[in-house]
């Protein structure tokens, strides 16, 4: 029934005030994991471990080795506004993640948990329990210092987002926070155990190992620093995925102001238009960026998640680090390195007889006279081809060489990923180990973006109902497995060179004509699929250099 106009205003009884507050601040499961995940970052701790089952729907525990908190704290714990994070007034300023004394009071409400503590200058641990809503536990235990938060049947009292509880997505955003919090705090070592298995871990050493324990050791590889760069007490540092590295997805790009993970939009918006000059359409770069900035320049008190942040500036921040990744990404054509010398030395030239001299360096008239429009790339006259391998071209950029392996490479990379998808009748079944089933639970989301259409149809066994254009249906299982440890992307490389022209293959003018023509359409014309050089240019400066002109 519908309340009437007449009905008389009333103040919420105190359990229901809380449960409505909390539903705005405990939304969803990735929820909990954030809130617990800065709890242990704040008590100082050096190991994590976070094990969900269900999506989280079940379960979500989180152990750290952090300070732990003290008999007469564990009263107050799971009242509102109770934390030990705010002295002074008003949230200017705060130096830990938490500063609401929200987030346990609010998982009372909508969870059962059990926090087992034990404080580091006490002798004996505490465990508080709260079920139902209420917190009805407290009794002494023993275990290490440190602290563990477990949380079971989430939203059980909350039938419609139970409904809506989606538990494989859930997964897949928990994994990816963990993962970006992993490379965040790369001095805290984690862990994440999912159902059947750990999916995540972490060293716990340095940035380096953090990048490659979660990134993999040869994508890892392949970032470029940026910064460190200071600009009026605002300081940036970081690292950007090279050139030939992108992703479909933006959750590679982690912001983290005074270790918050956040989002300052103005910094994303500065990410994408860098990354837009660089990558092919709807591509992401890897970035990971660490601000640093005086607290009271820090709104961290902008939105319910603490997802958002405002800072003092961050319009300049923002064009200065956008600057920064177009001179690391953006390096254009790469260039023959000035020490070497290209001159040839009397002692070098063998002894040539004339009947002896190469033709393979004559231009024919038919040649010189091929244009390439311009594209991504000069306009290209194209004069030749040396060694079977190169495209001699002149441009206004100077006389360029053009490998023509990697050139046709990149032809074919751009074309398998416009992500053109290809149904495999009948649906093959492929059976999986353990450990790959968890890892494509992982990557599900990834793959399904770049073209697989994949259904899990019992433990270990899937079906493939669909697969990206470019690759061999016959071998499924075989792709599918380097799908899920090296990503999409690094086959779709592989299959680029796979079907691409050799080196040392005589070309016809109109071949080359064609292939230059179809390059200087691709995105990134000027470093192929593995992030090498296609074109080197000569140009006037370093002729000049070379031959000693000046
Ligand atoms: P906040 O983090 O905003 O202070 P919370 O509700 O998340 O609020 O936590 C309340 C208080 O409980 C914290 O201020 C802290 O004192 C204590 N606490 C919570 N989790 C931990 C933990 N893992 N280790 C030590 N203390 C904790
Ligand atoms: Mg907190």
């Amino acid at each position: 029934m519908n309340a009437q106009a007449t009905d008389p205003i009333r103040i919420l009884p105190a359990q229901v005030a809380a449960r409505i507050a909390a539903g705005e601040v405990i939304t969803r499961p990735l929820a909990v994991v954030r809130e617990l995940l800065d709890n242990a970052i704040d008590a100082g701790a050096s190991d994590i471990e976070v094990h969900i089952e269900h999506g989280g729907y079940r379960l979500i525990a989180v152990h750290d080795d952090g300070h732990g908190i003290s008999r007469t704290d564990a009263a107050l714990v799971g009242e509102r506004h109770a934390t030990s994070k705010l002295t002074g007034d008003e949230p200017a300023g705060v130096t830990t993640l938490g500063f609401r004394g929200e987030a346990l009071a609010s998982i009372i409400a909508v969870a059962d948990f059990d926090i087992r503590t034990r404080h580091a200058g006490e002798p004996v641990g505490t465990l508080i329990s709260a079920r139902a809503g209420c917190k009805d536990v407290l009794r002494p235990i023993s275990r290490n210092v440190g602290t563990s938060v477990e949380v079971r049947d989430l939203f059980a009292a909350y039938p419609v987002r139970r409904a809506a509880a989606d538990p494989a997505r859930e997964l897949g955003a928990i994994q990816r926070w963990v993962a970006r919090a992993a490379v965040v705090h790369t001095q805290v070592a984690f862990r994440l155990r999912v159902d059947r298995g750990v999916t995540l871990q972490t060293s716990g050493t340095d940035e380096q190992a953090a990048l490659a324990e979660v990134f993999g050791a040869e994508v890892a590889q392949r970032f470029l620093r940026i910064g460190p760069r200071e600009h009026s007490g605002t300081a940036f540092v970081g690292w950007v995925g090279g050139p030939s590295l992108h992703r479909s997805r933006r959750d590679s790009i982690v912001v983290a102001v005074n270790g918050r993970l956040c989002d300052i939009p103005e910094i994303s918006r500065a990410i994408d238009s860098a990354a837009a000059e660089n990558f092919p359409r709807r591509r992401y770069p890897y970035v990971i960026l660490h601000i640093d900035a005086p607290a009271a320049w820090v709104d961290v008190n902008v939105h319910p998640a603490k997802a958002e942040v405002a800072l003092l500036d961050s319009a300049t921040l923002a064009q200065h680090i956008r600057q920064e990744l177009r001179r690391e990404l953006g390096r254009g054509l790469h260039e023959p390195t000035p020490a070497v010398r290209l001159a040839l030395a009397d002692q070098d030239l063998p002894r040539y007889r004339l009947s002896e001299v190469p033709t393979e360096y004559q231009s024919t008239p038919d040649w010189g006279a091929l244009i390439v429009l311009r594209g991504n790339l000069p306009e290209l006259r194209i004069l030749g081809q040396l060694d079977e391998t190169l495209i001699v071209c002149a441009s206004e950029l100077g006389t360029l060489l053009i490998d023509q392996h990697r050139a046709h490479e990149r032809v074919i990379y751009e074309a398998l990923l416009a992500r053109s998808t290809v149904a495999v009748q009948p649906a093959v079944h492929v059976t999986l180990t353990q450990r790959q089933d968890v890892l494509l639970q992982t990557r599900f989301d990834d793959l399904t973006e770049s073209g697989w259409s994949l259904r899990d149809t019992g433990p270990g066994v899937w079906q493939v109902e669909a697969v990206p254009a470019g690759f061999d249906p016959e071998d499924l299982s075989a792709v599918l497995d380097r799908a899920i440890i090296d990503g999409s992307e690094s086959i779709l490389a592989a299959a680029a060179c796979h079907a691409a022209i050799r080196k040392r293959r005589p070309l016809s003018p109109g071949v080359a004509h064609a292939l230059l023509g179809a390059l200087t359409n691709t995105a990134q014309p000027a470093t192929c699929p593995h992030g090498q050089p296609i074109v080197l240019r000569l140009d006037r400066q370093f002729l000049e250099r070379q031959f000693e002109w000046r």
